[in-house]
């Protein structure tokens, strides 16, 4: 197929929710295209193990993980881009959709760019990711029973993870910038309630310290009120800060909350265009897990699908 002709689907992003469009798509016969971006692969290719996403019975590593779900979708005849996207333009069907160097049509886009669990920007922080710093709490709380863990932020992700946590850790210190919460009250007061969590308020992380081996060994805190500066021990330290989902490029043409999430109907993964679906972490402030993503990939295959065919139908019908 030339870059001039009009495709059925075009899937933007290659994380879970892509490929299993990609995946659903292509087995309806319906030939997709994925422009997967250049570090295809989304969240996971920065995770280690992944112990639950269903039917790796031993685990997987995340990007192994990656590999199979976008070899499945290729398997039935799905088209990879290697490029990142830096245009559309949805006003009008076919869709239009740019890379640096092609220009693609489609009557269908399926949007699944996915979100960025946001960082404290400490390069310390980073070359640890993945040997005790770790941003979902969900996926990796198990690796950490018996230890002592620190959890950062001040909304209801906070307060979950450290409640989650605290199932396999022996202390969470949960630490926030402010001394004012943002989370909903029930949840802290939950987080309050806990005696295995302790609240350290008014205090930032100023590094995350690591052991020879590279593994983390706890973090040192800075008070925000007297730049005093004290060291905790930690076997982990859980970034839980919020997440920016990968919309710009969207954002003029699709609902989408304050956050910049998409914004789809419900039950649904149609968004307020006609012809438009999105899949993922991109739609999804509040799961935000590779099966829940892979799920809602699957939904804008199958919706993509019934349009595609249901417009078919009015057409033949009309002639
Ligand atoms: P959030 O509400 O945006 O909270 C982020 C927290 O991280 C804030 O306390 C913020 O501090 C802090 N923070 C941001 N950048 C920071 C930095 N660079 N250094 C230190 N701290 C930083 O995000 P969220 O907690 O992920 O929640 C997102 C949405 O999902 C919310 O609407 C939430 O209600 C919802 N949610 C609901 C549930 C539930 O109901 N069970 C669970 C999880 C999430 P400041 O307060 O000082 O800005």
């Amino acid at each position: 197929m030339t870059g001039n002709e009009v495709r059925n689907v075009i899937v933007i992003g290659g994380g879970p929710a892509g490929y299993t469009a990609a995946l659903y798509s292509a087995r309806a016969l319906l030939e997709p295209l994925v422009i997967e971006g250049v570090t295809w692969g989304g969240q996971l290719m920065n995770t280690s193990e992944v112990e639950n996403f269903p039917g790796y019975s031993e685990g997987v590593l995340g990007p192994q993980m990656m590999s199979d779900l976008r070899a499945q979708a290729e398997r039935f005849g799905t088209e990879f881009v290697t490029d990142d996207v830096v245009r559309v333009d949805l006003t009008k069907r076919p869709f239009v959709v740019e890379t640096a160097d092609e220009t693609y049509r489609a009557n269908v886009l399926i949007v699944a760019t996915g979100a960025k669990a946001r960082e404290l920007g400490l390069s310390s922080e980073i070359s640890l990711q993945g040997k005790g710093v770790s941003y979902c709490a969900v996926c990796d709380a198990a690796f950490f029973r018996g230890q002592e863990i620190v959890v950062v932020g001040g909304g209801d992700s906070a307060m979950e993870d450290a409640l989650f946590l605290t199932r396999f850790a022996d202390k969470v210190s949960i630490v926030h910038r402010r001394d004012e919460f943002r989370a909903s009250p029930i949840m802290l007061d939950r987080a309050l309630a806990n005696e295995k969590i302790e609240l350290v308020t008014s205090a930032v992380v100023d590094e995350v310290l690591g052991s020879e081996e590279g593994k983390v060994t706890g973090v040192r805190l800075r008070s925000t009120k007297t730049d005093e500066t004290w060291e905790v021990e930690a076997g982990g330290v859980f970034v839980a800060i919020g997440h920016d989902p990968n919309t710009s490029l969207f954002t003029d043409a699709l609902e989408h909350d304050e956050a910049g999430f998409l914004i789809t109907k419900p039950h649904s993964t149609a968004t307020n265009v006609l012809g438009v679906f999105a899949a993922g972490d991109v739609q999804d402030p509040v799961f935000k897990q590779a099966v829940t993503a892979a799920g809602s990939g699957c939904m804008a295959a199958l919706e993509a699908e019934r349009l595609l065919a249901a417009e078919e139908h009015a057409r033949a019908t009309a002639s």
